[in-house]
């Protein structure tokens, strides 16, 4: 939790103008545990606190647990913070389609809606929401860099949006995960989708299309003298099967696993079974064996 200051101003928020009048700027983060919701939370407003803003940020979660929605009530304000409960706020970020409900009452027509369009479909969120900003972040995140940069691909975003200076932000980023990235060139990666974020311009109609779908169950394959299975309850969307496949047979699909990240799909007709996947994956989440 990041204390409310009452003391630091700044005229960051003089552009950005209230739903509720004023300067003060009611935002909700929604996503699933495990997606990294609160530790861009926790970075977005650490960065505006540091940037002379009064910051109020109030998690909410029922049942902690990978999966479950997860909603984290923030107010921004250029003058002293008195009072940061709200009920209808001025920004929706929603990244996974389980979590729409947890928001929609939070939503008025004059309510900015950020969304991951490669993951939510723009007709499942409340018909009240008629301001819409797709960020494709999964698509692009898988694509272009590592699925699980997805978030600060929207953080990224969020940084432009709110005049946040993107150096600062990322200094937040390297405080709170810097220890994760577990080389340069992965500190690099991340950097380049978080810039790529504060540069993209949002979709607001042509949304892509919400391919990427959380998974139930097993995924069982079976083809060209070869079975297996891949557990997306287990998988983290950490690629390293993929790093390791020596035929390039493994490649990330659309469905979604624990932590909301895509896991892999395999060629079983390069497949050689040679096992690398099973015996490098640290979640046992995957396995394939000639039949
Ligand atoms: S068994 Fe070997 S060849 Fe087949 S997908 Fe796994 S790592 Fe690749
Ligand atoms: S199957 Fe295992 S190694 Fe492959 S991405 Fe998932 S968790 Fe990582």
């Amino acid at each position: 939790m990041f204390p409310v200051n009452f003391q630091k101003r700044s005229k960051m928020l003089s552009n950005t103008k209230s739903a509720s009048g004023g300067n003060k700027i009611n935002i909700i983060f929604a996503g699933e545990g495990g997606q990294g919701i609160l530790t861009i939370t926790k970075i977005f407003t650490s960065a505006a606190f540091k940037s002379g803003l009064d910051v109020a940020y109030i998690p909410s979660f029922g049942v902690e647990q990978r999966g479950t929605p997860l909603v984290a009530f923030i107010t921004l304000d250029n003058s002293p913070l008195r009072y940061p409960k709200f009920d209808v706020a001025d920004y929706v970020v929603v990244l996974q389609s389980r979590a729409v409900e947890a928001v929609s009452q939070f939503i008025s027509p004059n309510t900015k809606v950020i969304f991951d369009s490669s993951t939510i479909n723009f007709a499942l969120l409340p018909k009240t929401s008629i301001q819409l900003f797709g960020i494709p972040a999964t698509s692009i995140a898988t694509s272009k860099y590592n699925p699980r940069s997805f978030n600060l691909i929207i953080l990224g975003y969020l940084s432009k949006v709110f005049n946040l200076k993107p150096d600062l932000v990322f200094s937040e980023v390297m405080l709170l995960l810097g220890k994760k990235f577990k080389s340069k060139e992965a500190e690099a990666e991340n950097k380049e989708a978080f810039y790529a974020g504060y540069e993209m311009v949002p979709e607001r109609d042509n949304f892509s299309k919400a391919v990427f779908k959380p998974r139930q169950g097993a995924i069982l394959v079976k083809g060209h003298g070869k079975s297996g299975e891949i557990l997306p309850s287990r998988c983290k969307g950490c690629g390293i099967c993929i790093a390791k496949c020596p035929v390039a047979a493994l490649s990330f699909g659309e469905e979604l696993g624990v932590l909301a990240t895509p896991v892999p799909k395999v060629d079983l007709e390069r497949c050689i079974a040679c096992g690398n996947c099973r015996n490098f994956c640290p979640d046992a989440a995957i396995s394939i064996d000639k039949i």
